[in-house]
């Protein structure tokens, strides 16, 4: 019998009710191939299966498990506040500590909105900077994800267009129309459409870490190039801190890189496993957001209180440990230095790029700074190694096109066996 029969079995019963056996798409095993495995506890550093095997996890829930799975000041805060009741759909005490620590730690936001998901953010960020400015389209970047809202399933127009065209059917080419499409890393493409459109652009959204084509850092320069254009253009500069927030520092990419933005988008850490997510930003722009002005935007069960109690402890977290950020870095370089040796012993082509605990292995010989050069690598390559480290008890995100999470709870007893388990995997 197969040592994952249990996940095979419920993953069959959910195909039959659930599109795709999954209720988001990158946890189908897709682009690595096999059968997902369906994940029952996690306790710190380890996640068991129904099965019961133990792996390693490297992905925590995709970032927001950074100090690790069940981590007790989190469960404590969520217990207690489920004595309490659930959801009472009235302003609670818990959303205004939320939004004062949010304000505290992330010095550009001076207002805060509490939506429940990155896509909740981020599709209502862009709502605002088009109320704001009265203009209507965005730039957005080849290989950033912002979710699943219309404006951001855009692909770039073919050779001289400078209109997105749809990337999922559903969306329509008039929304599409107002989404335009920049690389990664490259201030000279952005200038380009801004040239072409004039007086039309009412926001700049991206990653400020490229995370979702992979770990991929802007190169310097780049964050303060788009600051400039938008400071001059009366351009909206968004960041979508969706996982580089709370993850890179406590005020996050933008801390790091010391560039500000007007709006920033959050989501993943901010619920600390509950599903959170919240916009803020300058108080001139956030001000218009309904009821204070006339942009509209609400939520049934946003700033829920069991959601903000798992939040605050978890932010209450990251802001008492000074060194913690540090820490995490640090094992983190652990890994990619191991990693790095090995892969440099052997003739397997490899880059490896790592912000923070941040980091991703792509299988290509070449420098790795945008959606083009990330695709370059060989996947085939990847889901080999993704299943020879899944055999080690090592669970990697199932794509090459995903950033590794290393969480707190990673010690160095964890990195020596992720790195054994390399080691063995890269050789097959
Ligand atoms: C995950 C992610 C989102 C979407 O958040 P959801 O909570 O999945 O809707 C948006 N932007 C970035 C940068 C992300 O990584």
């Amino acid at each position: 019998m197969s040592r994952i029969a249990t996940s095979i079995e419920l993953f069959q019963q959910g195909n039959k009710y659930i599109p795709g056996g999954v209720n988001s798409p990158v946890r189908a095993f897709k682009s690595v191939g096999g059968s997902p495995l369906f994940m029952k506890s996690g306790k710190g550093a380890y996640l068991h299966d129904e099965d019961g095997n133990a792996y390693i996890d490297m992905i925590n829930s995709w970032g927001p498990m950074i100090l690790g799975h069940a981590h007790p000041s989190i469960q404590e805060a969520v217990k207690t506040a489920v004595d309490e009741g659930l959801s009472f759909g009235t302003p609670g005490r818990r959303e205004v500590e939320m939004a004062e620590l949010i304000v505290e730690m992330v010095p550009s936001i001076e207002k805060v909105r509490m939506v429940n998901s990155g896509t909740e953010a981020t599709m209502s960020a862009v709502r605002l900077a088009r109320g704001y400015t009265g203009k209507e389209k965005i730039i957005k970047f080849e290989g950033c994800y912002h979710g699943h809202g219309d404006s951001f399933l855009i692909a770039a127009g073919s050779g001289a267009a400078t209109m997105g065209v749809p990337d999922s059917p559903g969306v329509t080419v008039g929304t599409a129309r107002d989404t335009l499409t920049a690389v990664y890393n490259d201030l000279k493409s952005v200038e380009r459409l801004l040239e072409e459109n004039r007086g039309k652009i009412a926001a700049i959204i991206v990653e400020p870490v490229g995370g979702n084509m992979g770990c991929v850092p802007p190169e310097s320069g780049f964050l303060e190039g788009l600051r400039t254009y938008c400071d001059r253009e009366n351009i909206v500069l968004i960041f979508d801190e969706v996982m580089t927030g709370f993850r890179l520092s406590p005020g996050g990419a933008q801390e790091l890189y010391g560039v500000s933005p007007d709006l920033t988008t959050l989501g993943k850490i901010i619920g600390g496993g509950m599903p959170v997510g919240a916009y803020g930003g300058k108080k001139e722009i956030m001000s218009l957001v309904s009821p204070e002005g006339p942009v509209y935007q609400a939520g049934t069960l946003s700033g829920n209180p069991v959601a903000m109690a798992a939040g605050l402890a978890m932010l209450r977290e990251l802001k008492s440990d000074e060194l913690f950020y540090d820490r995490l870095a640090e094992m983190t370089g652990k890994i990619v230095k191991g990693l790095g040796e090995m892969l440099d012993d052997s003739n397997i082509p490899h880059q490896i790029n790592q912000v923070g605990s941040m980091y991703s292995l792509f299988f290509t010989g070449e420098k790795v700074i945008d959606f083009s050069t990330a695709k370059r690598a060989d996947t085939r390559r990847f889901g080999m190694y993704f299943h020879g480290m899944l055999e080690e008890g090592i669970y990697l995100p199932p794509s090459q096109f995903e950033s590794v999470f290393v969480s707190g709870a990673i010690g160095n007893e964890e990195v020596e066996k992720i790195l054994q388990a390399s080691a063995k995997a890269l050789k097959k």
